[in-house]
C-alpha cells in the first residue's frame, strides 16, 4: 500500500470503470484486482465509495451503489466520470437473471442453454447496442418498450471479448477459472463464492410457481418431480469447477426484478434477451460500458441466493480477463467520451480501421516501434535542444540531417517522431507522418506506396475522415470503383492537409530510396509546402545528388554525441568480463580510447565494445584500445577485425591453450603456474603482469 501511495496515483491516472451495486459483487471485483491503491480525495458532492486499484496494468475504479436500480446507476457513473474525468469506459460487473434458452451466440453451443453461473456479456446487434431498457410496468402488460439511448461499447472492448473467446475455445487451460480460484473460498465469510454444484441448479417449467413465498424449495417442498432434467448437469462432477460457458448477446435492464418464469420466457423470446438485470440502462444513457453478467437465478419464482455469491464471482473472472486481453495503450487513446454526438465516432472506429486499411497496409509505426526501442536512454537530446531543431518545429520549412553511415540517423528519425507525438498528443489538427526507407524494402518503395502510407498517417490525425474518401470506399466496397490511384491518393493529400493545421513529415534515409522515386516525392512534398504549412525532416548520407537539392535548406549532422557514445559505453561494459567491471582505470581507459576513436559512428562504438568481448587479459584489451580502427576505412576495418573474430573466436583459441598446458605439463599445475604458464609472450624477454590472464575467464574457457 506505502508503495502504492509513493507511486503517486492521481485521478487522472484511471481509465476504466467497474461498477457494481451489491456486495457481494464488491468483494468480487476486490479480489480480482493485482494491486489496491490508496483512496484518493473526492469532491463533497460524490457521494460515491470508491476502491481503487490495477489490473493488467490498467488502473480501475471500482465504484458500489447504494441501492441496485438504474437511476443509482446513473448517479453513481456521473459521479464517478466527474471525479475521475479519464475513465474511458465502465464495466458493469455483476449477477442477473439467465434465460434458460439455447443461446445461438454462446461459444460453445454444445453446453446448450444458460444455466447457473454461466456469464452472459452484453454484445451489440442489429440497431441496439448489447443492452436494452425497458419499463417494468409495460412490460407486465405486454407491450415492451425500449426507453432511452444507450450507447454501445467501444469496439476495443468488444475486439477483447471477441479474442477472449477465441483463445477460450482453443486452450485447454480456463482463465476464468484461473481467476475465480484468486478467492479463497476456505477464508471465513469467504465460503459464499463457493461453487454450489451442479446438483444445485435447479430449473422449473415457466408455469410451476414456487409454493410459499420466502422459504426455500426444499422447505416448501417444490414438487422435484417438476424439475427440468439437464443431461448435462447430470453427467457433471458435482464439486469439479465447471467450464465456465460465456454468452454473449442481448442483456435487458429494467427497474424491477422479474420473478415470473412466464415473462420472462415471452419477453425474452420477442426480444432474443439473454439476461435481465437492473443497472446496466442507467449507467449506459451516455457512457459506453459494458455489461457482465454472471447469472445467479432464471428470474422466477424460485429465485434464491444461493447462487450470488458463484455468479458474483464468475462474472468479476469475467472482467478481469478482459481487462487484461487489453492493450493497455488503446485504452489510454481512447478518446473521453462527453455526449452522445461524440459516441458516433466509436460506432465508426471499425469503419475507420477499415479504410486506414484501405488506404494503405504499411504499418509505419511499427518500423518506428523497433527502432525506438533500440535508443539508448536518454541519447539524442542534443538534437532536439539545438536551435536549429526548434526552430524548424517552430514552423521552418526544412531540416535536412545528413550523417555518416553508422551515425545514428535512423533511430534519431525515431526519436524525433516520437518527441513531436508527444508534443502534439493532444492537438489533433496537427498531422504527423514519416516514412522509414530501406534498401532491403526498395523493391517496394514507390511513389504510390509512399504516398498511400503518408496519406494514411495524416488521415489517422483527424478526428474524422474526409467525406470524399469515406465515399469513395463505399463505392469501392460495392465494387462500383477501383483501387485509387496516385492521383486520387495525390488529391486526397491535398484535401486532408487543407484540414489539417500544421504537418509533419519525417523522412529517414533518402539514400535509400531509389533515385527516381525519391525525387517525384519531394517535389510532391515541395509542391504541398505552398498550399499548406508543412514541416519536412530528412535524413540522408552524404550523396551529392540529394545535398544538392537541400543546398538552400539548414542543414544539421547527425553524429553521435560523445555523451551518448559513453553512456551507451558505460551500459555495454557490464556486459564484458568481470574482471574488467571491477578494474575502474580500465573501464576508463576503455570507454575514453572508443569515444575518440570512433569520431561521431554510433555503429563503430557497437563494433569496437563487440570486439572486447572475449578479451582474457588486461593486455590483450589495451592492445585492442590501441589497434582500433579509426578514420574513413574504419568500417571497413571493423568488419573485418568482426569477421576474423567470428572465424577464430578468441574464447577458442584461447581454450586450446588452457588445456594444451593442462594436458602437457609434467606435474599438475596450480592455477597461478598455470597463469603465468599462459602470460609467457614468446619472443619477448620481460614477463608483463598485464598478460596473466584472468582467472575466471581460465575457468570459465574450459567449461
Ligand atoms: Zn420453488
Amino acid at each position: 500500500m506505502r508503495e502504492d501511495a509513493q507511486r503517486g496515483f492521481t485521478h487522472e491516472d484511471y481509465t476504466v470503470g467497474w461498477i457494481c451495486p451489491l456486495e457481494v459483487e464488491l468483494i468480487a471485483a476486490l479480489e480480482m484486482l493485482d494491486e489496491e491503491h490508496e483512496g484518493l480525495p473526492q469532491p463533497p458532492s460524490d457521494h460515491n465509495v470508491y476502491n481503487l486499484g490495477s489490473i493488467a496494468g490498467k488502473n480501475v475504479v471500482i465504484a458500489g451503489l447504494w441501492k441496485p436500480g438504474n437511476n443509482a446507476a446513473a448517479t453513481v457513473v456521473t459521479q464517478m466520470r466527474m471525479t475521475f474525468p479519464h475513465v474511458r469506459f465502465g464495466l458493469l460487473v455483476g449477477i442477473g437473471g439467465g434465460v434458460p434458452g439455447t443461446t445461438e451466440q454462446g461459444e460453445m453451443p454444445e453446453e446448450g442453454r444458460i444455466h447457473l453461473g454461466d456469464v452472459v456479456v452484453s454484445k451489440p446487434t442489429g440497431i441496439h447496442s448489447g443492452v436494452i431498457q425497458y419499463d417494468h410496468g409495460k412490460a407486465y402488460n405486454g407491450q415492451f418498450e425500449r426507453t432511452g439511448a444507450l450507447a454501445p461499447p467501444p469496439p476495443v472492448l468488444l475486439q477483447a471479448a471477441q479474442v477472449l473467446a477465441a483463445k477460450r475455445a482453443r486452450w485447454r487451460r480456463d482463465p476464468l477459472a484461473e481467476n475465480i480460484m484468486r478467492i479463497d473460498t476456505t477464508a471465513p465469510k469467504m465460503s459464499r463464492f463457493r461453487y454450489p454444484g451442479a446438483d444445485k441448479d435447479h430449473l422449473y417449467p415457466p408455469e410451476y410457481v414456487h409454493r410459499v413465498r420466502g422459504v426455500s424449495c426444499r422447505q416448501c417442498e417444490c414438487d422435484t418431480d417438476q424439475r427440468i432434467i439437464d443431461s448435462l448437469a447430470e453427467e457433471a462432477d458435482k464439486d469439479a469447477l465447471p467450464l465456465i460457458v460465456v454468452h454473449r448477446g442481448t442483456i435487458a435492464s429494467g427497474e424491477l426484478v422479474i420473478k415470473d418464469g412466464v415473462v420472462r420466457d415471452r419477453l425474452a423470446q420477442e426480444h432474443g434477451i439473454l439476461c435481465f438485470e437492473m443497472e446496466a440502462a442507467g449507467a449506459l444513457a451516455d457512457f459506453p460500458c459494458l455489461a457482465i453478467r454472471g447469472v445467479s437465478d432464471y428470474c422466477d419464482s424460485h429465485k434464491n441466493d444461493d447462487w450470488h455469491g458463484y455468479a458474483a464471482a464468475a462474472a468479476a473472472a469475467y472482467a478481469r480477463e478482459l481487462l487484461s486481453h487489453l492493450p493497455i495503450d488503446q485504452v489510454t487513446r481512447l478518446a473521453y467520451v462527453p455526449n452522445l454526438e461524440k459516441l458516433v465516432n466509436f460506432v465508426d472506429d471499425h469503419e475507420r480501421q477499415d479504410i486506414l486499411e484501405f488506404i494503405s497496409t504499411r504499418d509505419e509505426g511499427a518500423v518506428q516501434a523497433d527502432t525506438l526501442k533500440q535508443r539508448h536512454k536518454g541519447s539524442g537530446r542534443y538534437l532536439l535542444e539545438t536551435e536549429q531543431f526548434r526552430s524548424w518545429v517552430d514552423g521552418s520549412q526544412i531540416l535536412f540531417c545528413p550523417g555518416l553511415p553508422g551515425a545514428g540517423k535512423t533511430v534519431m528519425t525515431s526519436i524525433v517522431v516520437d518527441h513531436l507525438q508527444q508534443q502534439f498528443l493532444d492537438t489533433p489538427a496537427v498531422g504527423i507522418a514519416y516514412f522509414f526507407c530501406n534498401f532491403s524494402q526498395q523493391s517496394i518503395i514507390t511513389e504510390d506506396t509512399f504516398m498511400a502510407c503518408l496519406l494514411k498517417q495524416l488521415v489517422q490525425s483527424m478526428p474524422q475522415i474526409p467525406g470524399a474518401i469515406r465515399e469513395y470506399f463505399a463505392r469501392y466496397r460495392e465494387n462500383k470503383r477501383r483501387r485509387p490511384q496516385l492521383d486520387d491518393i495525390y488529391q486526397w493529400v491535398n484535401l486532408v492537409a487543407s484540414q489539417l493545421s500544421r504537418i509533419y513529415i519525417m523522412i529517414d534515409a533518402l539514400d535509400e530510396c531509389e533515385a527516381e522515386v525519391r525525387t517525384s516525392i519531394l517535389s510532391q512534398i515541395f509542391d504541398l509546402q505552398s498550399n499548406c504549412r508543412l514541416s519536412l525532416f530528412a535524413t540522408s548520407r552524404l550523396v551529392p545528388d540529394i545535398t544538392s537539392q537541400f543546398e538552400q535548406y539548414p542543414w544539421l549532422e547527425i553524429r553521435a554525441h560523445p555523451d551518448d557514445v559513453k553512456s551507451y559505453l558505460s551500459g555495454q561494459i557490464a556486459k564484458l568480463r568481470p574482471f574488467v567491471r571491477k578494474d575502474a582505470n580500465l573501464r576508463e581507459l576503455i570507454i575514453e580510447s572508443i569515444a575518440k576513436a570512433i569520431d561521431g559512428m554510433f555503429l563503430l562504438a557497437k563494433l569496437s565494445i563487440d570486439s572486447l568481448k572475449n578479451k582474457p587479459s588486461v593486455k590483450s584489451i589495451k592492445s585492442a584500445l590501441k589497434g582500433l580502427p579509426t578514420g574513413s576505412s574504419a568500417y571497413n576495418q571493423a568488419y573485418q577485425a568482426t569477421m576474423e573474430r567470428i572465424n577464430s573466436q578468441d574464447s577458442q583459441t584461447f581454450a586450446k591453450k588452457v588445456l594444451s598446458w593442462l594436458v602437457c605439463s609434467k606435474e599438475r599445475l596450480t592455477l597461478s603456474q598455470l597463469q603465468h604458464a599462459l602470460g609467457v609472450e614468446i619472443g619477448s624477454s620481460a614477463f608483463d603482469e598485464e598478460n596473466l590472464p584472468d582467472i575466471e575467464c581460465l575457468i570459465s574457457a574450459c567449461a
